[in-house]
């Protein structure tokens, strides 16, 4: 296996042929930057949780894995600069992201400015995504590698197309892939993909979030085959699906000859806002970083799938989709 080009981390570029076994869809710390600063979270902790986070990342290398992507975007209450501590602080490659966390509506300030609106100029969406990929985030030099969106329950609303039209041209500018948050019970990955490639995005370069939540193997095979990867990136996630449901449906698709198109991750946290570490101790257990590398990877094992396939999956995929389009050459596998 040759993969040529290079990843952004927080510690500079890195070989895409090094990136080794990667998560491509987790988080370090979720929170909402206003409620931080009003309303402190009783479990929230700085020190602290930049401790726990470095030696959870260290626990997670010692599992094998070597790269992390947090896809913490604005709108999750992103802080690159406290992700920094933990970043020298772990051998993982930790990957930063840039795109906005929404569902439904952006915050007031982007009604007042953008084309045709009262401060007229170009949309600051885009050149804030780009900026994150080119320059670095927020000062810190610490360069974007993954472009993330959001569609949810509410579906294509015209704060979620205008953050996704911002996507396509920021990917079209710096060639950093599109991962995105899905709705797997509306099944709204196939207008993801609909609305991207329309505006110029080549499937090939996306990663459509959140399909492990789906067990509907025509919808998520009508992904693959438009030429989206999938992501089952929620392994642990049993309040929503059990792990043995998630694991039947990625043995199903490898069955079918899909190891090409599948990436895996947990979509975990070592502190989230959303639901607490007491409120994930009490009702998801299994959902941390270590739950791939501790559990599902055995399960796929015995279920049928091969090394290779695993390889596939948590090691080539995520090479071949993180180095920015027109700097990839080789084989893949
Ligand atoms: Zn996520």
């Amino acid at each position: 296996m040759t993969v040529v080009g290079e990843v952004q981390t927080f510690n500079g570029p890195v070989d895409a042929a090094d990136l080794g076994t990667t998560l491509i869809h987790e988080h370090v710390f979720v929170g909402d930057t206003e409620l931080d600063l009003n309303f402190p979270h009783p479990e929230w902790d700085e020190s602290a949780l930049v401790d726990a986070a470095a030696a959870g990342l260290e626990r997670v290398w010692d599992l094998g894995i070597r790269t992390v992507v947090d896809l913490t975007v604005l709108g999750l209450g992103r802080d690159v600069g406290r992700v920094a501590k933990v970043a020298a602080r772990t051998r993982v490659n930790l990957v930063a992201s840039t795109g906005y966390y929404t569902a439904d509506v952006l915050p007031p300030y982007f009604h007042a400015h953008g084309p045709g609106l009262l401060v007229d100029g170009p949309d600051p969406l885009v050149e804030y995504f780009i900026r994150d990929i080119e320059e670095g985030i927020a000062g810190t030099g610490v360069r974007a590698a993954m472009l993330k969106v959001v569609t949810d329950r509410p579906g294509l609303t015209p704060d979620v197309e205008r953050v996704m039209t911002a996507a396509a041209a920021a990917h079209q500018q710096t060639g950093v892939p599109i991962t995105t948050h899905s709705h797997a019970a509306s099944r709204n990955g196939r207008d993801q993909v609909a609305f991207l490639t329309a505006h110029g995005v080549d499937a090939e370069r996306l990663i459509i979030g959140h399909c492990g939540d789906s067990e509907d193997l025509h919808y998520l095979r009508r992904l693959m085959d438009a030429g989206a990867t999938i992501g089952m990136d929620r392994f642990g996630m049993e309040h929503v699906l059990p792990d043995e449901r998630r694991v039947r449906t990625v043995l199903e698709l490898l069955r079918l000859g899909y190891a090409e198109k599948m990436v895996l991750s947990q979509d975990a946290a070592f502190f989230s806002r959303v639901t607490p570490p007491s409120w994930r101790a009490r009702h998801a257990p299994n959902w941390n970083m270590e739950n791939i590398p501790r559990r599902i990877v055995g399960q796929l094992l015995a279920g049928g799938a091969s090394k290779q396939d695993v390889h596939q999956m948590l090691v080539l995929n995520p090479a071949r989709l993180l180095v920015p389009a027109g700097r990839l050459s080789g084989v893949y596998r």
